[in-house]
């Protein structure tokens, strides 16, 4: 029986709650026309945030929770019984508009479960881009997913129609996506990605060329991400951050997105009925950020030991806790490479403790005026007012203090202090 529009909403609006590669930064060119961003909750709408901090609103919609695939973790597979539902291109369109027009929306992420064929379910995406650029000629956020097995000109169409093309890998080994999504193959799902990067690096060349008039077609000009599943299997922290280096080495991701793990109803056994700790995501992207931003290799934030990321403290204060021989650093000395390696010290903080230095030393107040996060920071630093790490490096409670706990030797210390400040209190 055909479901009317709102309860087709509600069921494919829920069905890509799963997907969390749906940021819109990056894109260029393009304004809203209607002033401000809506914040106005609704079903579908997913709230994003910038790099430059502006907060953007998309549809995010499924095209279809029906699908040829059987993907374990997958709520949509085919063999789990859930409700389904499906949208036409033309409901889409018009949803789009509907909400774009009431400033509900800045864009629209669509994606889909597999229908017919891989080549009929991405040209039903293609189409909903095209008719909203074409026929209303739409100005906002698109972001399509690629089905990685259709044609790779319907590919290359979609990157002329969308802002950002995605794919997603989900598993970080060949192995692993046999065992619990025997349907992809990554080698295919690659093949997609160069397809889309060809796309992108041609028309950055033309773009720089000049060769077209009026300047190119765009061609996904947000780029290409993709999602890992954290925590549906034993892979590592080491194994997840090793995939993700791979694939923004080879296909020049915008974005990695790390999704953890979240049980689905009637899930099959393999898979674990918890999710891991919301923190090993966090602690994913804050490793990746070091890779892409901070000059760190993948390999150096986990060890054959420990190939997972400590959960308590951020990664890159984990790397300098195993790394104490290199520092402390003369924050008025050291080159950017290694300011951006002290813990508390971000990418912005270092670019101005760079021009600031060049006028004057650097005190302890000067790095909190910097927004140093001074408590991780000192204890591996030299400042010119001899803050300094030096007598704290080497500290065998170093640990729980940048985890602020109380340490055994703090508590030496009261009592130290209460022993010989109450007799002289007594005596005053
Ligand atoms: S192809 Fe996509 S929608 Fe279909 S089962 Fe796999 S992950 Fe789910």
């Amino acid at each position: 029986m055909e479901l009317d529009l709102e309860k087709k909403l509600a069921v494919l609006a829920d069905a890509a709650k799963y997907d969390a590669s749906c940021a819109s930064s990056g894109s260029k060119g393009r304004r809203a026309t209607a002033g401000g961003v809506g914040s106005t909750e609704g079903m579908g709408i997913c709230h994003s945030y910038t790099p430059d901090g502006r907060c953007v609103s998309l549809l995010k919609l499924l095209l279809t929770n029906y699908c040829l695939y059987d993907c374990l973790y997958c709520v949509n597979r085919r063999s789990s019984d859930v409700e389904r539902a499906r949208f036409t291109p033309e409901e889409v369109v018009r949803l789009t508009l509907d909400f774009y027009r009431r400033n509900y929306i800045e864009g629209l992420f669509l994606s889909s479960g597999i229908v017919r064929s891989p080549d009929y379910t991405m040209e039903q995406l293609v189409r909903v881009a095209r008719t909203l650029r074409v026929a209303h000629d739409f100005q906002g956020y698109i972001h399509l997913k690629t089905i990685p097995h259709a044609d790779p000109a319907l590919v290359a169409e979609a990157g002329r129609w969308a802002d950002r093309l995605s794919i997603n890998v989900e598993l970080p080994t060949p192995e692993a996506l046999a065992a619990l999504a025997p349907d992809k193959d990554l080698g295919v799902i690659r093949g997609a990605m160069t397809t889309i990067r060809r796309g992108i690096d041609e028309h950055r060349e033309l773009v720089t060329l000049k060769r077209a008039p009026k300047g190119p077609a765009p061609f996904a000009p947000a780029g290409q991400s993709t999602q890992l599943i954290v925590g549906a299997t034993d892979a590592s922290d080491a194994t997840i951050l090793d995939a993700a280096t791979t694939l923004y080495g080879a296909h020049r991701l915008r974005r990695v997105y790390y999704s953890a793990f979240s049980p689905i109803p009637d899930s099959p056994s393999v898979l674990p009925s918890v999710s891991p700790p919301l923190v090993r995501e966090h602690r994913l992207y804050q490793a990746d950020w070091l890779v892409r931003f901070y000059g760190f290799d993948a390999r150096e934030l986990t060890t054959p030991q420990a190939p997972n990321l400590d959960l308590e403290l951020d990664p890159k204060t984990a790397w300098a806790l195993r790394h104490r021989a290199l520092f402390p650093v003369d924050v008025n000395a050291a080159p950017r490479e290694l300011l951006l390696r002290v813990p508390g010290m971000g990418a912005k903080s270092v670019d101005r403790l760079l021009a600031a230095r060049r006028w004057r030393r650097m005190r302890v107040a000067d790095l909190a005026a910097l927004r140093v996060a001074l408590r991780r920071a000192l204890p591996f630093v030299v400042t010119a007012d001899g803050a300094g790490a030096s007598r704290v490096l080497d500290a065998p409670d170093l640990r729980a203090r940048l985890l602020g706990r109380r340490t055994q030797l703090d508590l030496v210390g009261v009592h130290l202090r209460v022993a010989v400040i109450a007799p002289a209190l007594r005596a005053g």
